[in-house]
């Protein structure tokens, strides 16, 4: 059964299998991109780059524990849920 738009009601329905957010919270949340952004607050302050790569990787490795807690089963549902967009209006939506 093919879905159908809920705004316009038309059958010009494309599956979206786009995974762009979970690759985004993934490069977000990278340690590598927090220790080097602790580094460069720290030189911008002049505060001892040693202190920002600390508190840049004691923030990633708490970011990745909340993620593996509470972060992941929306994740997992938001990737495996299927998406479609309408052609007609261009409006996503899922079932
Ligand atoms: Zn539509």
């Amino acid at each position: 059964m093919k879905p159908i738009c809920p705004h316009c009601h038309s059958a010009h329905v494309l599956e979206n299998t786009d995974t762009s957010m979970q690759s985004m919270s993934e490069h977000l949340c990278s340690p590598k991109l927090l220790v080097s952004l602790g580094v460069s607050v720290c030189k911008y302050y002049k505060i001892n780059p040693m202190i920002g790569m600390v508190a840049g990787g004691a923030i990633a490795t708490v970011i990745n524990l909340a993620q593996q807690r509470l972060m992941q089963p929306p994740l997992l549902r938001a990737t495996i849920m299927p998406r479609y967009l309408c052609s007609t209006c261009q409006h996503t939506f899922s079932i």
